[in-house]
């Protein structure tokens, strides 16, 4: 019941929010019934019904727009106005007879403009909805019979609905393309800027994108001093223009940086060093001062034909001992600039200089304080990861914040065995390095750790003619790379390694702060071994308690030693369980587990205080009796294999009874050392188990 009333309500609520679609209809009918098409003597009732329609769309156009600000994008109102502007210019059609009355352009404008104007799919609707609406007006109502007049409306009202899709879409993705390259184009400028201003330590092609918002401040802030110092020296000293010209490293060329002119005529540049005036005064280092120029004089670079400035001064700019560009100031009235007025441009070329000097100290500053939260964070990040997959994690992570690469990887380097082998790889070309194991080459991973430094020195890479894993691993179309070895106390661990296609990626301004990270990364990196060695120190099993096999190594290991040293006798017992794969699969993996524990409980409870039982994997065990020869042993294991015959388990199943199969062997009767003892066992084992199981047999 309640949710009927609810449906009505909603129906209520759809009804009041859309009468427009009910006037849509309305008018539709009315078109389909012909009737304007039989009273096309314009009356009150038309302009009634039009009068009707005015103020309905008017109504939901005023809607539309209210709506538009609270959910821009909604596509329901658009096609309500889309429905009433369709039936009432067919109504309009049918007063001016019909589907073949020269107004009916008009309708292919509205399917233009509709659809234009609207979303897509609204535009589509309203297509399909002209079509099904003229194919009943011209079949049924207008009663005709060749389909020809109407495919070719229906041929032109898809088109002019497809004109959203054509124009709009085209014209969105020009707009885009341009705006994309104009973006490219800022980008570019601020890079020159930040090269010729030398903002940064090495001009980087493709700055992050921190500095990229850094590089663009400091190059407005430097711009602006730039202008206001000319602008300054224009006005004081009667100025024509005041420009400033400085050195581009790149290609050596001069360029205007700043200039404040009147002139119209101004060159944009590169000029080369050598030319006119300019060119005399930046590569000779010298004040070119000239006087009473002749009208139409073509030696200023800057200018872009003969010129009108009578005077003309220009004041060397040098940084460092190097002329770095030149100051240029001219005038067009014939009044030469005097020792006074070129002091005042020599000043301000040092005022310029400074103001440079502060922006690149602020550089500085920032991209240091940037580097150092950096390390902050991966010094803490290293120092909680305690695997070294979480210290791997950290340190790329890290090392992608302090400098863009496309390639990046650590190796790790075995010193007792030569080998490397590579742990980690991201990035381009990473894939073919996976498990990749090399011993000591003529690398440059093999030479960074022997010689503790990083390389290549230059930081340039040519994969035609250095070898940064193997022969067959290369990093083709990298142009940078920088392998940095990792050292802990001295002692090379492995390398991490960054690569990246564009060149000079790994300079001055960013390598100290990757061997800062390498240095910790080391320390993590041992610490983490540290870690899993303790872990594995951990001499217990957990399922049974017994010792685990690397423990019971160890001490094989040494009461072997000590047997040797007094000769004593040392025996080796292995059991294994008889067809245990059975006993899990009929009943089930706990119940294995059930019988591993309790074999476990036996051995502890037969062996003697000084044997040593260990869990040697699945459901073997092992056990080492000192001072005890074959035949003390072959008693402890027919003790144990008795034992655990008699043992009942009670199981889901019903009653379950295990029987296994035991090895001896004994120092020194059958072996001289721990391998060879370990296979007397076994071989023992194997012999119980081919000879019906369920038995001990000795070496
Ligand atoms: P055989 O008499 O020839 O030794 O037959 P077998 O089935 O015992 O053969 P094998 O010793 O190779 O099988 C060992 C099986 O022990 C394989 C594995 O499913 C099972 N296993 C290994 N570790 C565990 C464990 O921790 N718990 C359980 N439930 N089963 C284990
Ligand atoms: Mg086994
Ligand atoms: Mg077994």
């Amino acid at each position: 019941m309640t949710q009927l009333v609810q449906a009505a309500l909603t129906v209520r609520k759809g009804m009041r929010a859309s009468f427009g679609y009910l006037a849509a209809l309305a008018l539709g009918l009315l078109d389909l019934l012909g009737v304007w098409s039989d009273n096309r003597q314009l009356d009150a009732t038309h302009a009634i019904v039009f009068g009707a329609w005015l103020a309905v769309f008017g109504q939901r156009a005023f809607s539309r727009i209210r709506d538009e600000r609270r959910n821009p994008g909604e596509s329901w109102f658009d096609l309500e106005q889309g429905l009433l502007l369709l039936t009432a210019a067919h109504a309009v059609l049918q007063l001016f007879g019909g589907l073949r009355s020269p107004l009916y352009p008009m309708l292919y404008v509205i399917i233009a403009f509709a659809s234009s104007f609207s979303e897509r799919r609204t535009g589509r609707v309203l297509v399909l909805f002209a079509l099904a609406f003229e194919a009943l007006l011209y079949f049924v109502t207008e009663a005709a019979r060749d389909p020809k007049p109407f495919a070719l409306h229906a041929i032109f009202l898809t088109l002019f609905g497809l004109i959203n899709v054509i124009f709009t879409q085209a014209e969105l993705t020009r707009v885009r393309l341009r705006s994309h390259r104009e973006r490219e184009q800022e980008k570019r400028r601020i890079q020159d800027d930040t090269r010729l201003f030398r903002l940064a330590t090495t001009p980087t092609q493709a700055p992050e994108r921190d500095d990229d918002k850094l590089f663009r401040g400091s190059v407005e802030e430097v711009h602006q001093a730039l202008f206001w110092n000319l602008a300054l020296l224009k006005r004081t000293l009667g100025l024509h223009s005041a420009v400033l010209l400085l050195r581009d490293e790149n290609d050596e060329k001069l360029r205007i940086v700043e200039l404040v002119t009147d002139s119209d005529d101004v060159r944009d540049g590169p000029f080369s060093p050598g030319e006119g005036a300019v060119g005399a005064c930046y590569q000779r280092g010298l004040v070119m001062n000239l006087e009473h120029l002749r009208p139409g004089y073509t030696g200023l670079c800057y200018y872009r034909g003969p010129v009108q400035v009578r005077s003309f001064v220009a004041v060397p700019v040098r940084e460092n001992g190097q002329n770095i560009g030149a100051l240029c100031a001219d005038r067009i009235d014939d009044r030469p600039f005097t020792p006074t007025e070129e002091q005042t441009l020599s000043g301000a070329v040092g005022h310029l200089l400074r103001a440079l000097e502060n922006e690149r100290v602020f550089v500085q500053l920032e991209r240091s304080k940037r580097e150092h939260m950096v390390l902050y964070q991966a010094s803490q990040a290293l120092g909680a990861a305690l695997t070294e997959q979480a210290v791997l994690d950290a340190a790329l992570s890290a090392a992608s914040q302090i400098v863009a690469h496309d390639f990046a990887a650590v190796t790790h380097y075995d010193v007792e065995t030569a080998q490397h082998s590579v742990r980690r790889a991201v990035g381009e070309g990473a894939q073919q390095l996976a498990n990749l194991s090399f011993r000591d080459n003529t690398s440059l991973t093999a030479m960074a750790v022997q010689n503790k430094h990083y390389l290549p020195y230059r930081g340039d890479f040519d994969a035609n003619s250095q070898i940064v894993y193997t022969r067959n691993t290369n990093l083709d179309g990298m142009c940078s790379l920088l392998i940095l070895p990792l050292c802990v106390r001295e002692a090379p661990i492995g390398t991490l390694a960054l690569a990246a296609r564009r060149k000079d990626a790994f300079g001055r301004d960013v390598r100290p702060a990757l061997q800062v990270l390498a240095n910790q990364m080391a320390v993590a990196l041992s610490n983490a071994a540290s870690v899993a060695r303790l872990e594995e120190l951990a001499t217990t099993d957990g399922l049974t308690g017994c010792y685990n096999k690397r423990y019971f190594n160890e001490e094989l290991k040494q009461r072997l030693q000590a047997a040797q040293r007094f000769g004593r006798k040392l025996s080796l017992v292995i059991t294994d369980i008889d067809h245990f794969k059975g006993v899990n699969d009929t009943y089930g993996h706990h119940t294995g587990d059930v019988v591993i524990k309790e074999l476990g409980a036996i051995l502890k409870r037969l062996k003697r205080e000084t044997d040593v039982v260990a869990r040697f994997g699945g459901e073997e065990f092992c056990i080492l009796c000192e001072e005890t020869d074959t035949k003390g042993a072959i008693q402890l294991a027919e003790r144990v294999r008795q034992e655990l015959a008699d043992t009942v388990f009670e199981t889901e199943l019903g009653k379950l009874k295990v029987q296994c199969s035991l090895g001896v062997a004994t120092f020194p009767a059958d072996a001289a050392d721990k391998q060879a003892l370990f296979q007397a066992a076994d071989k023992a084992l194997y012999v119980a188990k081919n000879s019906g199981r369920n038995r001990v047999c000795a070496a």
